[in-house]
């Protein structure tokens, strides 16, 4: 006869006989193709999700961390929907991965890699310490389409020029999406968590979080909803109208992309889609996807996009290293270039024609030095990307990869004709454009710190701050002398 088991001889419920994983969550907050969450679950043990507030989060500007903090209340929701938690903790990432290791027995840690410096250095640390100490310490491809290293030129370096990088990737196939896995193995007992609420994530952003609130769009289902909305309606228009900042034309998807609420491969699954049923800007809209990974692609590559110029000869350059208040204010006197700059102050988010044409006022008209805007688009976009910022940023001003020539400068006063023909762009956001006293408009001075002392009643610049012929004429002159300099260094 066989003895009856003691207690200790019971087993405990198989999902906890394995030692448990953690999920180490960072710009993915999302379940559905999700590849290193499914490699959690493959191991068999309970999974745990973690978020950690770790310096490099500490460092966010004031909107990427207040977006952020949205985005992780959606995840836990989402989480404890499905039987299982985020775990929230403070501190270094080694550090608090070792503390939840000792914790809960965890014996894997796995998450999802990034390509810019700051998050190499961080993981590889974390990688080398954490397998040294016994743990399976893995990271995944999820965050671009293709991996940095896997898209390699005829002589196997990288690209430096975007079109060839796009013909090197257009026929290829970045995997299908996977669906949400069917359940999440959960602990038995969970380890403690900070309360998102005590991070205050959205101190920062002041009074403008109750502006900004009504122009953002938060979580994994409102990601998906938004990318079917855009195919159902906007995909077919969107090689001819993604250039009018008055028209709903592009997806809105960046802040969904950045946050890892949507995965690019779930993007790239639905345009090819949409490409194969016919519609007709499918392929433009799966080339602009392809920019993102390209802008990976340079970060990783050359990580000085980061912060200096990409071409050395720009060192040389007269940027000027001004603090640019009344550009930052929208208060230039240059109706285009404002409404833009007031976009991004009421909605966290900026056209990406408008993007192209404040930078090319600041570092242009205004002579300043692109890190300048960088910095400012890093504090202020609630899509804010390190590597698309870098990019998009050295692509104005002319100092990066495959940029736009210096002597290429954007005249506002065309722009807006051609762009906003009816002025619809401007009156939404430039309070008094066209006597405009749209709501959203208005908003703009209810989200400004009240050390800018701007108000409706501020009288608007009657003349810009650097004329347009007069800046352009400035700007070449600084060029030519430049070029001189160049050949004769
Ligand atoms: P759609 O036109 O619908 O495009 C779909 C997706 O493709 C976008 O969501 C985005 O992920 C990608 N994409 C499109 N255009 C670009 C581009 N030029 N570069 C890189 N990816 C692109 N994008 C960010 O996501 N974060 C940033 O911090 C950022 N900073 C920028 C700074 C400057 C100076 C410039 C010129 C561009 C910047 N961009 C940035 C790129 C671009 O402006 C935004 O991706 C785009 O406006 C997002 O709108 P959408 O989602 O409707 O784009």
């Amino acid at each position: 006869m066989r003895a009856r088991p003691t207690p200790s001889d019971i087993p405990d419920d198989p999902a906890s006989a394995t030692p448990p994983t953690l999920l180490w969550l960072r710009r993915d907050l999302r379940l559905a193709d999700h590849a290193a969450l499914q490699a959690a679950i493959d191991r068999g043990g309970p999974v745990i999700p973690v978020f950690l507030f770790d310096p490099e989060t500490e460092a966010l500007g004031a909107a990427p961390k207040w977006r952020l903090g949205l985005s992780l209340a959606d995840l836990a929701a989402r989480l404890e929907a499905a039987g299982s938690r985020l775990i929230l903790r403070r501190g270094p990432a080694l550090e608090s991965l070792r503390a939840l290791i000792a914790e809960t027995g965890a014996r894997a840690v796995h998450w999802h890699r990034l390509y810019d410096p700051g998050s190499v250095a961080r993981d590889s640390a974390v990688k080398a310490a954490l397998k040294a100490e016994g743990i399976a310490a893995q990271s995944h491809a999820g965050h671009v389409l293709f991996e940095p290293w896997r898209v390699q030129t005829g002589q196997g370096g990288f690209f430096r020029v975007y079109t060839p990088f796009w013909n090197a990737v257009r026929g290829r196939d970045p995997g299908a999406p996977a669906p949400m896995p069917a359940s999440l193995p959960s602990p038995g007992v969970w380890p403690a968590s900070d309360r998102l609420a005590a991070w205050a994530l959205g101190a920062e952003m002041n009074r403008g979080a109750d502006v900004v609130s009504a122009h953002i769009c938060v979580g994994e289902s409102a990601a998906r909803s938004r990318l079917d909305s855009f195919l159902a309606t906007a995909i077919d228009g969107y090689k001819t109208r993604r250039d009018r900042p008055d028209l709903p034309a592009t997806s809105r998807l960046s802040e969904h992309l950045t946050t890892g609420e949507i995965s690019p491969r779930q993007v790239w699954e639905a345009g090819l889609r949409a490409m194969e049923r016919g519609a007709r800007g499918a392929e433009h809209f799966l080339k602009e996807l392809v920019w993102r990974d390209f802008a990976w692609h340079l970060i990783h590559h050359t990580p000085h996009i980061l912060l200096r110029n990409w071409r050395d000869e720009w060192d040389r350059f007269p940027w000027q290293d001004d603090p640019a208040l009344a550009w930052k204010k929208g208060m230039t006197g240059v109706p285009m270039v404002d409404a833009g700059m007031r976009e991004l102050y009421v909605t966290g988010s900026m056209h990406n024609r408008l993007r192209m044409l404040v930078a090319s006022y600041l570092t242009k008209h205004m002579m300043v030095h692109w890190s300048v805007g960088m910095a400012w688009f890093a504090e202020c976009l609630i899509d804010w990307d390190p590597a698309s910022n870098a990019m998009g940023w050295q692509w104005a001003a002319g100092s990066g990869p495959d940029a736009a020539p210096f002597f290429r400068i954007f005249n506002p006063s065309l722009q807006a004709e051609k762009f906003d023909p009816e002025g619809t762009y401007r009156r939404r956001y430039l309070a008094g454009f066209q006597g405009s006293q749209e709501a959203t408009a208005l908003s703009f001075f209810k989200a400004v710190p009240e050390g800018w002392a701007l108000t409706a009643d501020t009288p608007y610049p009657t003349a810009p701050l650097v004329g347009l012929a007069e800046g352009r004429a400035r700007a070449l002159a600084a060029y030519q002398t430049h070029m001189k300099t160049k050949q004769t260094a």
